[in-house]
């Protein structure tokens, strides 16, 4: 009998300070091109996923969130800057969105939406 090994993926920021894992996605992955996403990324627009079974590797320490003015939440490695993630007013750090761009690995999803 062999156990089926639980797939999971690694993500890390620039400064590889922050690293996390993950087990899964769940839901629509949308880019998102509102100004406040392409400011945050430095990009034309931001790639966002909602993960399953999120894990904090490392790193936790250097998070820092910036909360917009709608109370929107943006977390972002404060050692290197790099773009972590995105959450909604009052969500907790469990529900974050990572920014796809984050992952190490190539990740079997397809972006299915555009917003804005
Ligand atoms: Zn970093
Ligand atoms: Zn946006």
């Amino acid at each position: 009998m062999t156990e089926t090994p639980i797939k999971s993926y690694h993500g890390s920021c620039l400064c590889q300070q922050v690293r996390f894992s993950i087990t899964g996605f769940r839901g629509t992955v949308g880019n998102c091109h509102c100004t406040m996403c392409r400011k945050f990324h430095g990009a034309a627009f931001a790639t966002l996923v909602n993960v399953e079974g999120l894990t904090w590797l490392s790193g936790l320490e250097q998070l820092k969130d910036f909360v917009a003015p709608n109370g929107t939440i943006r977390t972002f490695c404060s050692h290197c800057g790099s773009s972590i993630g995105f959450r909604s007013k009052d969500a907790s750090l469990d529900e974050i969105e990572m920014a796809i761009a984050t992952f190490d690995e190539d990740l079997p999803v397809n972006v299915d939406v555009q917003i804005y």
